[in-house]
């Protein structure tokens, strides 16, 4: 019997009570638990998700049919691939010690039968926002962890939580930021393995690179970006969330209210704006599919006055994955597309242009789904990758613009109702200059699409229409882009 993956849920939990399905009974009321149909195809149980699998399975003990996943709509199953599970009580996630490919089928199991009656099927390692929630208890005291805690709510009730690790002795005036955003797809648990595994490096490690790394740099942490989606298991763009890869699109919080708490990326940029001062050297989004078959990449700046300094530390993270753990790294050296050249929607790219920070998106390779502790290890890699170009960027308080011929600085700033900005241009071109709320809403246009020449420009601003708060002002002359964090008085 074959069913049609979109028979309703009821239907099929009746047919499971049915003797020809057997006792088995498959559930996903708990933390993370997702699963959308199964049916009895012959002598096997076939499931058809929509999502990555993490299911509750009763009444498997001594089960011998074999599970099988369809793996039309894009499920991303590879030959190799290890479903994991654990039995109801234990910790431990093990693999199953089977599973090919067949066409449209991938088919898996243990040849060693089921030893209990329930078991948790998942589709990698789960990080659950249990997880997240725990670790958040274990680390929030440690001296190197500060402001530690929920940045805002979920529309669902859920926090969406960040933290920052830093050396609390020194002071944060001429530190680093550097933000790490994981997690914004569900499916991607093995993100939150290298994001913890930054942070567990960079708090409990006493060597010279995280000693040097806690002095020089604040890591500002996002690490479940959406934990709604999470929690239920719903990836972004078939939860019926919207993906979040697009709230970070420019313009897109024009479209949503100021406050709606369904949409995370509102809370995360105002959260990095407030904690990073607007300047970040530094930013990574963290993904990591486990079922893709391409290489990981970043996605970085490729071209442009950023390129040396990327290509230094997609090396130098390289090299320390390869030097850790063995080739090869999970991390390899390439930068598959240039920020500069795509209409990326991603947190990347908002963090480049608003805080003028060298960001990627990460995709780290897969591994095998109990491999945490290679996953957590590559973690490390990145934050020792860092080291390599921290004398690359400038901080916060040289107050340099970023390495651009292009200049722009405001004066008085803060400021009560006026501000003269001033510009200094490589070579002349249209420009735009337009200030935006921490929301990433426009809230004016000063300059649309004029004609300057190249040098010195001063453009006086009248900002009565400005509410008091903060702001950032953002020129762009052809590729070219400067901002300028600024505030505004009462
Ligand atoms: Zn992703």
């Amino acid at each position: 019997m074959l069913f049609h993956r979109h028979v309703p849920r009821i239907l099929l939990l009746w047919l499971f009570a049915a003797p020809a399905a057997g006792q088995i009974q498959f559930s996903a009321d708990f933390d993370n638990g997702r699963f959308d149909s199964t049916a009895v195809r012959g002598d096997t149980l076939a499931l058809y998700p929509d999502v990555p699998l993490h299911v509750r399975m009763t009444g498997v003990r001594g089960e011998t049919r074999f599970l099988s996943i369809w793996r039309g709509t894009d499920y991303r199953m590879r030959s190799g691939h290890r479903m994991v599970y654990r039995y109801e009580g234990e910790s431990a996630w093990q693999h199953c010690d089977t599973g090919y490919v067949d066409g449209e089928w991938y088919h898996f199991g243990s040849t060693a039968q089921f030893a209990r009656d329930t078991v948790y099927l998942a589709y990698w390692t789960p990080f659950t926002y249990g997880d997240m929630s725990e670790f958040m208890q274990r680390i929030a005291s440690h001296a190197h962890v500060r402001n530690a805690g929920p940045r805002g709510i979920t529309a669902q009730g859920r926090a969406i939580y960040g933290f920052e690790v830093t050396d609390a002795a020194v002071s944060d005036a001429g530190k680093h930021h550097v933000v790490v955003i994981s997690r914004q797809h569900c499916v991607e648990s093995p993100g939150n393995y290298v994001a913890q595994g930054m942070a567990d490096f960079l708090i409990n490690d006493d060597g010279p690179a995280a000693e040097e790394l806690r002095r020089r740099t604040v890591f500002h942490f996002y690490p479940m970006a959406s934990p709604d989606l999470v929690y239920h298991g719903c990836d972004a763009e078939k939860g019926g969330y919207g993906s979040t890869n697009r709230q970070w699109a420019p313009g897109f919080a024009d479209s949503v209210a100021l406050d709606d708490p369904a949409f995370e990326a509102n809370v995360l940029r105002r959260a990095i704006m407030r904690e990073t001062g607007g300047k970040v050297s530094i930013g990574f989004d963290v993904h990591s599919h486990p079922g893709s078959i391409a290489q990981w990449y970043y996605w970085g700046a490729k071209s442009g006055p950023d390129s040396s300094a990327a290509t230094v530390l997609v090396d130098a993270i390289s090299q320390r994955d390869a030097a850790l753990h063995g080739t090869p790294p999970l991390l390899s050296p390439v930068i598959a597309q240039d920020l500069f050249s795509t209409s990326c929607d991603c947190a990347d790219h908002w963090l480049h242009f608003t805080t003028g920070a060298l960001a990627f998106t990460l995709e780290p390779g897969s591994v095998p789904p109990t491999d945490v502790r290679r996953t957590e290890g590559a973690g490390r890699a990145i934050c020792e990758g860092i080291l390599s170009v921290l004398d690359l960027r400038t901080t916060v308080d040289t107050a340099e613009p970023r390495v651009s011929a292009l200049t722009l600085v405001g004066f008085p700033n803060p400021f009560h109702e006026h501000i003269e900005f001033e510009c200094s241009l490589p070579e002349g071109g249209e420009v735009q200059l337009a200030v935006y709320d921490m929301l990433g809403r426009k809230a004016v246009q000063v300059v649309d699409d004029a004609r300057y020449g190249s040098g010195r420009q001063r453009i006086a601003f009248s900002a009565a229409s400005l509410r008091p708060g903060v702001y950032v002002a953002v020129m762009t002359v052809g590729k070219k882009v400067q901002t300028l964090l600024l505030q505004r008085l009462p």
